[in-house]
């Protein structure tokens, strides 16, 4: 139950010790997590935060009493992916035939509840089913960890510990309410539970008990879930008289420059350069704020996305995790797939081959900022300056043809 715990009373005043007389050859030591601090005294403190935030003491006292530190949850938030993960992996592995004909089948099978929910927040019936889908695949899959103590594992790590000590005493005052039962409070190594992954603080803000049992239960009633969700999207702002964004097609010799969340034109402006719905169609002379996103390159789809795309962003803040969500919603509510799906054979790439392009740009007068192994925007824009005067199609996307032009050897491997 509180593994470690009387080994690290023991250890940490010598430790503090020891790092007076050496501080050098110990800064490793001192940066490692929680497991050497005294997680009981921390335990401490956060249950007199709670008990003076209001939950109440037997809340406080029996949950945080069973907590234990887990080392795989500060394992998991460690890990930093070796690899960058393509469009086409992304995509391809959260929207697939299964889970669409599973969300048409639960479209169905759940439509009035879905009407039901549409009616009062606004929000389609396809999304709400997409939202569950890419969350827990419709509740088949909720996260097995302890949440009072995965959360307290990571309230008690110096990384993050304000955010995570604010989320674990949500979840008492969830377990004070009568919502679940301690041991039954199962999610995320990082805390979100239930069919559609609230973290504590948004269950506590925005779930709602739609069944009318009393409790707010989002393990175990459908209708609460979906309720929430769809109270939570109306709450960042969904606009139920548009969709999310679409798939367009662009002209040869577009400029790619122009694309990017945050280079919004309306629908008529996009028009005018002659940018076309996904079958080569006008777009609509509307007035309507669009931003376009090419998160393949140029052999890959293009997107015009509008104001409910960043409310997706508001849940979970990745284009590709909105994109995803976006097109399961179409492709539940009985559209086809992409007219220009992404190519699968464009490689990930390694932090190394990210750092080696941006050594290679730089070198040749291309300014992508300090070599950092992210693809962030200077990077973006240094390889377009670079295709550009390649003759190239300036895209900004780092594909195979860009490496081999810059004489870089891949160390990454093709998308799996
Ligand atoms: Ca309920």
């Amino acid at each position: 139950m509180k593994r470690g715990t009387s080994a690290v009373r023991r250890l940490a005043p010598w430790l503090a010790a020891i790092s007076l007389a050496a501080p050098y050859t110990l800064a490793q030591e001192t940066t490692q997590p929680t497991s050497q601090a005294d997680f009981g005294q921390c335990i401490g403190q956060l249950k007199d935060r709670a008990l003076k935030e209001g939950v109440s003491p037997e809340v406080a006292q029996n949950v945080l009493d069973q907590v234990t530190f887990l080392d795989r949850v500060i394992e998991l938030d460690r890990r930093q992916p070796e690899f960058t993960t393509t469009f086409a992996d992304y995509l391809n592995r959260r929207v697939n035939e299964a889970r669409i004909d599973k969300g048409r089948e639960l479209l169905n099978t759940h439509a009035e509840l879905l009407a039901k929910v549409s009616r009062e927040t606004g929000v389609p019936a396809p999304y709400l089913v997409a939202f569950w889908g890419l969350e827990t695949n419709f509740g088949s899959y909720f996260g097995k960890m302890s949440v009072p103590s995965a959360l307290a594992t990571l309230a008690c790590d110096p990384r993050r510990s304000d955010y995570f000590s604010g989320e674990l005493i949500s979840a008492l005052r969830i377990i004070d309410e009568g919502a679940i039962a301690p041991e039954q409070m199962e999610g995320s190594w990082a805390g979100a539970m239930g069919h559609v992954q609230f973290m504590p603080s948004v269950f506590l803000r925005y779930a709602v008990d739609a069944d009318n049992d009393g409790k707010r239960d989002l393990w175990n009633s459908i209708p609460d879930a979906m309720m929430s969700a769809g109270n939570f999207l109306q709450s960042l702002g969904w606009n139920g008289d548009y969709r999310w964004g679409r798939e367009v097609q662009l002209p040869p010799g577009f400029d790619y420059s122009l694309a990017g969340l945050k280079r919004e034109r309306t629908l008529s402006e996009w028009r005018k350069l002659d940018v076309r719905d996904a079958f080569g169609k006008p777009l609509p002379q509307a007035a309507v704020d669009a931003a376009l996103l090419v998160p393949a390159g140029h052999e890959g789809p293009a997107f015009l996305v509008y104001h409910n795309f960043h409310v997706i962003m508001g849940w979970n803040r990745s284009e590709y995790y909105a994109l995803a969500v976006g097109h399961l919603a179409d492709r539940i509510a009985g559209a086809g797939g992409l007219q220009n799906p992404p190519p699968e054979d464009l490689p990930r790439l390694s932090r190394e081959d990210i750092e080696a392009l941006q050594a290679a740009l730089n070198q040749r007068g291309y300014d992508s900022g300090e070599p950092d192994g992210i693809l962030g925007p200077a990077t973006r824009s240094a390889i377009r300056d670079f295709q550009k005067d390649q003759k190239r199609i300036a895209d900004g996307y780092p594909d195979p043809g860009l490496f081999e032009a810059l004489d870089i050897k891949l160390q990454g491997t093709e998308a799996s």
